[in-house]
């Protein structure tokens, strides 16, 4: 685009003009905009369609969907005055591919696009065997299908598309949350591999895209350290963190989930890879099942706790810590001398430092003493930016009992 053309292009759209003195987030490299730094929205503007934001002296900062509807208004996806087309999304999916090949971590079940952290604030790609998962979580994005499906044709072996939208986004943003296939129908279940394992991931009906992508690092290293041991891996979802440490060797592996879904494909993944005959699932609340097996004096040498997020929102807060407290003081009773415990957390709310506060509590509080081996996050294909520190949700400690 000619200059001349480019500075049309930043005059005639519709414009997002920040107040005064509220433009350093953005200039510091974080993307997001609340409603509450607007001055104005200037231009005929459409909710969800992409707007120039300016500083208050009228400076082009980048450009981003505008929606007035979540407090979260706009998150920039560039800073250059570029159009936001089918090119565009082009660009930005090759890029996230290109960072995961070099990588080596393009296998054939792994986040393609992490929202904010590949440049796609709003979007998540994650590509199981040949279905690729597309989730919205703005209204921008959702008018961007058909732009996005096309962008990842340059991803090999994929043959459908399935989306899989969030109702609490489509509360938030006021959009129509799909729950289905973009095009032809495609496969309800696909399996995958995570190296040494096979695993049956549902597309329909799945939790989050289908499969927690984001422990595949972890789950290599616990199983790391399941040789011999006996294993409890609570809030199992489908089986994954068993499986690995099964196929590693473990003895024996207790498995702990509250949905009878992920449980029924937990037991066909167990079977998958051959090591149903030493797994035993319970189905409940963890909490109760936690307390009861303390109660019977099982006891265990590794430990997974990988909950859900307690809270999505920063008031329920202190109710979260709680609730992760308990589940870690629960686990650390149940350790046998020399235990080892991986413990998680993926709620955005609560930090690194916050959640090693938490567990240091629980294991005051528990009477051990606990020896730190690693601090834990998400897998690489999950990238994080320094800038956006919300790019980075997922952190664990690996932890011994001394
Ligand atoms: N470790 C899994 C991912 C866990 S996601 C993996 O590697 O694939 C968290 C899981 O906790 C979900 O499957 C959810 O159904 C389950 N869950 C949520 N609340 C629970 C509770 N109170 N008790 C037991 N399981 C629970």
């Amino acid at each position: 685009m000619s200059s001349a053309g480019a500075k049309r292009s930043a005059l005639d759209g519709a414009k997002l003009i920040l107040k005064r003195g509220r433009d350093g987030r953005v200039r510091a490299g974080h993307p997001w905009i609340y409603r509450g730094e607007v001055a104005e929205v200037v231009g005929a503007w459409k909710a969800g369609e992409a707007v120039d934001v300016l500083d208050s002296q009228g400076r082009f900062l980048g450009r981003g969907f505008y929606n007035p509807r979540p407090s979260l208004v706009c998150r920039l996806l560039t800073r250059r005055d570029e159009p936001v087309d089918g090119a565009f999304f082009r660009r930005r999916v090759e890029a996230a591919l290109a960072l995961r090949r070099e990588a080596g971590l393009a296998s054939d079940a792994f986040r393609v696009v992490w929202s904010e952290a590949d440049g796609l604030p709003g979007l998540v790609v994650d590509r199981y065997a040949t279905v690729a998962v597309i989730r919205c979580l703005t209204l921008g994005m959702t008018r961007c299908r058909p732009w996005i499906v096309e962008a990842l044709r340059s991803l090999e072996g994929i043959t459908h598309y399935y989306g899989h939208d969030e109702e609490v986004a489509g509360r938030l943003e006021g959009l129509e949350p799909l729950q289905g296939w973009i095009g032809e129908a495609g496969p309800a279940e696909v399996e995958i591999r995570e190296e040494p394992c096979r695993f049956v991931v549902a597309i329909e009906g799945g939790q989050k895209t289908g499969f927690y992508l984001d422990q595949r690092e972890n789950r290599a290293l616990v199983a790391g350290l399941a040789r011999a041991k006996t294993f409890l891996d609570v809030f199992c979802y489908t089986g994954a963190f068993a499986c690995q440490g099964l196929v590693a060797g473990a003895t024996r592996a207790v498995a702990i989930e509250s949905s009878p879904e992920a449980l029924a494909l937990a037991r066909r993944n167990l079977e998958l890879n051959a090591v149903a005959d030493r797994a035993e699932l319970r189905e409940g609340n963890a909490f109760d099942l936690l307390r009861a097996t303390e109660r019977r004096g099982e006891r265990f040498d590794l430990i997974v706790l990988d909950p859900p997020p307690f809270t999505r929102t920063k008031t329920a807060l202190e109710a979260a810590a709680r609730g992760y407290k308990e589940i870690n003081l629960r686990a650390l009773r149940l350790l046998n001398p020399g235990g080892i415990l991986a413990t998680f957390s993926c709620s955005h709310h609560v930090s690194p430092a916050q959640f090693e506060e938490i567990v240091r509590a629980a294991a005051a509080d528990a009477g051990v003493t606990v020896r730190v081996h690693a601090a834990l996050t998400q897998s690489r294909d999950h990238p994080v930016l320094l800038n956006v520190p919300e790019t980075r949700y997922l952190k664990g400690l690996l932890l011994e009992a001394v």
